[in-house]
């Protein structure tokens, strides 16, 4: 069966082409899947249009669209082992890490149901005193939105975009990563069998520049919402401008862990690894730059070290596997490079560096957890995002200090702070700037609450109340109730 989805169909890419995908923990051919091109993306785009144009969605009560989500959700929670199973697959991340997201997924299908099926659209009267008007502000929907996704959260990022949208009446065009497609296929099939009339949901599979950068140029398209690296982020900004698309980016982060003395000792340790090392690092909110008090520092890195070197690596279906491999050869090249750069520039390698000696390992892209201590702010692999499983060590003095390292950074989506000392948590918390910051926690994250970046990493918000808003447009309606001449002209 072809896997692309336009106006309820599923469809074979015009010219032919397909791509294979691969998994990352043993190189064994998953499927062959259609390689979306240009043509494909606007037929798409097409589609979305005609359907928010002369379909019954944008139309329909916001409790009708609240209920599908909700059964969109539930559906999610039947196919819950199926859809674990091909996330791993594509992605090579762990099982059980792809059973937490399906919950998840499930949860925010549900959150914005809930928001909607209300039926309270966001919209209020305005008091207009005594002058004979009614004075309304409603929501409408923003239009047609192309959404754009990457490999490390492929369902869980999609749902974060495709949840918000439909609960505010929008149609799409959803451009997953190349590499992991297979979970927004299942998708498509849940959001017809919820009752989604077709057209309002849309697939195309493909490399980005030719599946997706021509849903970012086409005047059809009236949102953006991209989730990825900044390089590719300033790009999609940069092709939606010349039809002042609404953008949301999502991008990068080089998120600060910062431990202070009083930091009680082995639940910080045991966060410190997992915020670095879930996922092999490929998170973007990865703890993966570690600030530690100075009078602390030995201790704490020899504890993180000790920790690291534990870690034990494994395909998804290993049971005993603590973390995964990357997503691709060209990944942990850069990864490796990362490394390579950062012990030239005077890093002291503790553990790791390497891949795996383990010939079980051979054909997957593993790369050993790797801890890079006595770093300095001016490090390549302290300010760039190798999204692996690096972590660069860097002490502190002061509060101040520690603050100003952290902030030292163009990235700002998120950081923590490890003290016992609540003064100075909140302190911290409210000057690091970043979208999300924990204090004793790392990677927590509810879908009431709105997650997005300050500086370069990326600007609008997902989840939570913002992250409909995002999906909106204001409209102010305004009715005379006593229309007569004015006399200005006349
Ligand atoms: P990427 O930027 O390479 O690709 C992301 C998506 O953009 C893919 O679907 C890709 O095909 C597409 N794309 C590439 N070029 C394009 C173009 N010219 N026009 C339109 N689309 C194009 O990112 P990636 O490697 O897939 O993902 C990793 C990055 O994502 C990391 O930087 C990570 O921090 C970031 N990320 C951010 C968040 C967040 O919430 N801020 C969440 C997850 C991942």
């Amino acid at each position: 069966m072809p896997e692309l989805f336009i106006a309820g169909q599923w469809a074979a890419a015009r010219d032919g082409r397909t791509r294979e995908i691969r998994c990352p923990a043993d190189g064994a051919l998953v499927a062959v899947v259609d390689e979306a091109g240009p043509d494909d993306a606007r037929a798409a785009t097409a589609a979305a249009r005609a359907a928010f144009d002369h379909g019954p969605w944008p139309h329909t009560p916001a409790a009708d669209r609240g209920r599908l989500l909700l059964r969109v959700a539930d559906l999610l929670e039947r196919d819950r082992a199926a859809l674990a199973r091909a996330e791993s697959l594509d992605t090579g991340k762990r099982l059980v890490e792809s059973e937490y997201d399906l919950d998840d997924i499930a949860a925010c299908f549900r959150y914005f149901g809930a928001l909607v099926a209300s039926g309270d659209g966001g919209g209020r009267i305005v008091d207009t005193g005594d002058v004979p008007a009614d004075s309304r502000v409603v929501r409408e929907p923003v239009g047609v939105c192309a959404l754009i996704t990457p490999w490390n959260y492929p369902l869980l990022q999609t749902a974060w975009k495709v949840a918000p949208a439909l609960a505010a009446g929008n149609s799409f065009v959803l451009k997953p990563s190349e590499l992991t497609p297979h979970t927004a296929i299942a998708l498509m099939r849940l959001l017809a069998e919820a009752g989604l009339p077709d057209g309002v949901a849309n697939l195309v599979l493909g490399a980005g520049p030719s599946a997706g950068a021509p849903l970012t140029e086409d005047p059809r398209v009236d949102l953006v919402s991209f989730t990825g690296g900044l390089v590719t982020g300033r790009r999609v900004m940069a092709a939606a401008a010349p039809t002042v698309k609404k953008v949301a980016l999502e991008l990068g982060g080089k998120n600060p862990n910062i431990v202070f003395a009083d930091a009680d000792f082995d639940t910080a340790v045991d966060h410190a690894l997992t915020a670095v090392f879930l996922h092999s690092g490929q998170v973007c909110s990865a703890g993966a730059r570690l600030l530690v008090q100075d009078e602390l520092h030995d201790r704490f890195t020899d504890a993180v070290t000790a920790g690291a070197e534990r870690i034990r690596l494994g395909g998804p279906f290993d049971p005993e596997a603590r973390s995964g491999p990357l997503i691709s050869a060209a990944h942990r090249d850069k990864v490796e490079a990362y490394v390579a750069a950062g012990l030239a520039e005077g890093a002291v390698l503790r553990c790791g560096g390497r891949r795996p000696a383990d010939p079980a390992l051979a054909r997957g892209h593993y790369f050993l957890p790797t801890v890079l201590d006595e770093c300095t702010a001016g490090m390549s692999v302290v300010r760039e995002e190798s999204f692996g499983p690096v972590l660069t060590v860097e002490r502190f003095r002061t509060e101040e200090e520690a603050v100003a390292l952290a902030n030292d950074t163009v990235y700002g989506l998120a950081g923590a702070v490890w003290t016992q000392d609540p003064g100075r948590a909140h302190r911290v918390a409210s000057r690091l700037r970043a979208g999300t910051v924990w204090i004793n926690d790392f990677h927590p994250y509810v879908p009431q609450a709105e997650w997005g970046g300050m500086k370069q990493s990326g600007f609008g918000r997902e989840l939570g109340p913002s992250g409909l808003a995002e999906y909106q447009e204001t409209k102010h309606i305004w009715r005379n109730l006593a229309p007569r001449p004015q006399g200005w002209f006349s």
